[in-house]
């Protein structure tokens, strides 16, 4: 039966060298690992800030390294301590990062119902315009000849509605200033 190689402490996993220190120093260590105010890892039931976080990482770091030098056994619990403190952090982050990304996708939802209304709303409007005016060019702005008719009898439009070049408000105005001239005419060669 062989031995088993000795297993390696914790401190010198993490790299101290406890046989340097002098026992008078050690005796010191473990004074200021005594004095170190005890470490309270949060339950993360609420999210924490980060500058917290940051407090209890600085305090795990220096009671580990006091521990770990000084060979003393409470460098066990600080290491899980250590690791609690991580993976909560980290859990809360990635958290953090999937609500963003839920809510911009709820956001891009919402959007996209809006667009599709519209895009119905859209239709609707063309086939009102059909219905109302008669024909429509292939942009679905409606034709007009001889000043502003349509292909409806009596009936003029002005505007935005027929206009797919312009698109201003002042040459909609305009527009509108001729085609009632326009419609005036019309009623007149009705009497
Ligand atoms: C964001 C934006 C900025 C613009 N900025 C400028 C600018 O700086 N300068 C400029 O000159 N032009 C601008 N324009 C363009 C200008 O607004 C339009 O060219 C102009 O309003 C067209 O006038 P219109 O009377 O033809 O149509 P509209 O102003 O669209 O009027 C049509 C009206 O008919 C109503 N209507 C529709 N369907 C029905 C129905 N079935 N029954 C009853 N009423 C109905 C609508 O509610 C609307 O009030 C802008 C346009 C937009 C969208």
């Amino acid at each position: 039966m062989t031995d088993s190689p000795p297993s390696p402490s914790l401190a010198s996993l993490i790299g101290a060298d406890t046989s340097m220190v002098h026992d008078a120093s050690r005796a010191y260590l473990l004074r200021l690992l005594d004095q170190q105010s005890p470490i309270v890892l949060p339950n993360y039931s609420s999210p924490i800030e980060h500058s917290q976080y940051q407090r209890l990482r600085e305090q795990i770091a220096t009671s580990t390294t006091l521990a770990a030098l000084a060979g003393d056994a409470r460098l066990e619990t600080l290491l899980q301590q250590w690791i609690q403190l991580q993976q909560g952090y980290t859990k809360q982050v990635i958290a953090g990062v999937k609500d963003g990304v839920k809510g911009q996708q709820e956001l891009l939802a919402v959007a996209d119902a809006e667009l599709r209304e519209g895009e119905a709303d859209r239709e609707a409007f063309e086939r009102l315009k059909r219905t109302a005016v008669g024909d429509l060019d292939e942009a679905g702005f409606v034709k007009v000849h001889d000043h502003f008719l349509t292909n409806k009898e009596g009936v003029f439009v002005a505007g935005e509605v027929h206009d797919s070049h312009y698109k201003q408000a002042v040459t909609a105005a305009g527009y509108g200033c001729s085609a009632a001239l326009e419609a005036e005419k019309w009623l007149e060669g009705l009497e």
